[in-house]
């Protein structure tokens, strides 16, 4: 999508996990790791496990709660599995890209679960259908795991999975079967986040460490970029192969703001604190002294809480308020497909305490504008009751630019920031006063380097070599076709 269009093609938004246990059975652990990361992921929920000398699977359209019944689960059997739920896109509901992806061929059983966005899928697919493989569906995954069992035709797993590291392009972290051994996999940028969860019986890996929490298991690290992680097949611990070094890592700063839940801990920070920082600098960098700090919840409360925290520390009166208050069964608004439709949901989801602003200077605090349809209602229905002044802050900067790597953003022409100032988006949304938080403070409140996020909503530039898009570093996808190179590697035990 050069042109930054919105397509209805699948892209894989999702949340992943994987485990190795002793002797138990995999799938309800499995199970329970999925409603850990539901957030992630509404459109469908799949488990594979692998009993040693099969894998079963089950995949259906839905939630984590719908998708699987007592019975599904009691088939599944194997002390080894992986998981997946994967997020719904605009206009695409497609049961052939619902995930974990499984196959068999020659050398075994594969299972891939994955969360990312390849920007190459398309000349790997061609080359690999050159070469006889026939694709059942137009998702990336089913790319990445025909790559991987051709490999596995000629190479060990290790060597195998490098060479296919070496020949896709752009953000995805895995979880895999082959046979009964389970792999974590992060892209050389590490873009999506996975981490490595001990259980009291097993390994766990996952997208989120809220899913090792639920299953009472201690967090041990997030993988690295580019890193490869075995889980023993007994449970017993796991190793660790460096196979692709890259000189910066790209992990991506909206995991943070908004996808992850704030009781995850990514790349080291936990999601809550990096909230509340955000909102403590966006107070320092664009404070503005009202009667009410309003958070949109869910997603803006933390960011709120740190504003009005770090208001009242320099001295004002301003005070934090539960203004809105959100009926959580009303799903996503930002996925359905028509603008009425939208502005009808969000009137639904979010309701004005009056007795709370009437009469009041209300600043709001959201994480994000996208199309800005949740500012623009929300500002017209805090003055319909009765609001003096609407002030909204932003905890993120700016959205001018699709996102390649795996969110539902909108198209550029969608994004009510592409192509304007902030005083235009102002004036559209109709509120008082409107400020986002700079990309500097953002880097600041993950402490990273700029080089080392992805940033392309915000930057319009891309960490990564996406067609008609300009690119913020040195980097090239691989040639695709031709002899594949020599897979060497260095493995290390942890
Ligand atoms: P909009 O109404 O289009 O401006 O969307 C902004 C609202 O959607 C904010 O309240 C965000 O919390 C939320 N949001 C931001 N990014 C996403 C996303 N990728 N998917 C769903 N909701 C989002």
């Amino acid at each position: 999508m050069p042109d930054g269009r919105h397509s209805d093609e699948p892209t894989e938004k999702c949340g992943v996990v994987g485990v190795s246990l002793d002797g138990r059975d995999a799938a309800r652990p499995l199970y329970y790791a999925l409603y850990a990361l539901q957030h992630r992921g509404q459109e469908s929920a799949g488990i594979v496990t692998h009993d040693g000398f099969q894998q079963h699977s089950h995949v259906e359209m839905g939630l984590v709660g719908d998708a699987f019944e007592e019975g599904d689960l009691d088939s599944l059997n194997g002390p080894t599995g992986i998981g997946h739920v994967r997020y719904p896109t605009a206009g695409s509901v497609n049961s052939s890209c619902a995930q974990p992806f499984s196959v068999s061929f020659k050398s075994g059983s594969l299972g891939l679960s994955h969360n990312g966005n390849l920007v190459n899928a398309d000349e790997l697919r061609q080359d690999l259908a050159a070469s006889g493989h026939a694709f059942t569906s137009d998702g990336d995954t089913e790319v990445i795991a025909h790559d991987l069992a051709r490999n596995l035709l000629e190479e060990d797993l290790i060597r195998a999975v490098k060479r296919t590291m070496n020949r896709i392009h752009g953000s995805y972290s895995l979880t895999i079967t082959h046979d009964d051994t389970v792999l974590g996999v992060r892209d050389p940028q590490g873009n999506r986040p996975l981490c490595i969860g001990e259980l009291d019986d097993g390994y766990i890996l996952a997208s989120e460490s809220a899913a090792i929490d639920v299953l009472d298991g201690e967090f041990v690290r997030d993988v690295n970029p580019g890193e490869l992680v075995v889980l023993d097949d007994d449970g017993g611990g796991y190793d660790s192969y460096q196979l692709v070094d890259a000189e910066n890592s790209a992990h991506c700063f909206f995991e943070h703001v908004y996808f992850a839940r704030p009781d995850s801990r990514i790349d080291s920070k936990l999601v809550y604190d990096v909230r509340r920082e955000l909102g403590r600098k966006l107070w320092e960098e664009a404070g503005v002294e009202s009667d009410v700090v309003v958070p949109v919840p869910d997603s803006g409360r933390a960011f709120a809480s740190g504003y009005a925290e770090a208001a009242q520390e320099d001295g004002t009166n301003v005070e934090f308020a539960e203004g809105l208050m959100k009926n959580r069964y009303v799903g996503r608004t930002f996925i359905m497909p028509t603008q009425d439709a939208r502005e009808r949901a969000v009137r639904l989801k979010l309701n004005p305490i009056k007795d709370v602003i009437e009469g009041k200077t209300v600043t709001v605090i959201d994480d994000s504008i996208v199309r800005g349809t949740t500012s623009t209602q929300l500002v017209e229905l805090l003055k319909d009751v009765g609001a003096e002044s609407v002030h909204m802050r932003i905890g993120a900067p700016a959205i001018v630019a699709p996102c390649y790597m795996g969110i539902d953003m909108a198209s550029r022409d969608e994004l009510i920031a592409a192509g304007r100032d902030v005083e235009e988006i102002r004036e559209e949304i109709a509120a008082d006063s409107l400020s986002y938080l700079s990309v500097d403070a953002v880097a600041e409140a993950l402490g990273e380097s700029e080089d080392d996020l992805c940033l392309g909503c915000v930057t319009g530039e891309y960490p990564y070599d996406i067609e008609g898009e300009p690119t913020d570093r040195d980097i090239a996808r691989p040639e695709v076709g031709g002899d594949q190179p020599e897979a060497g590697v260095a493995g290390s035990d942890d």
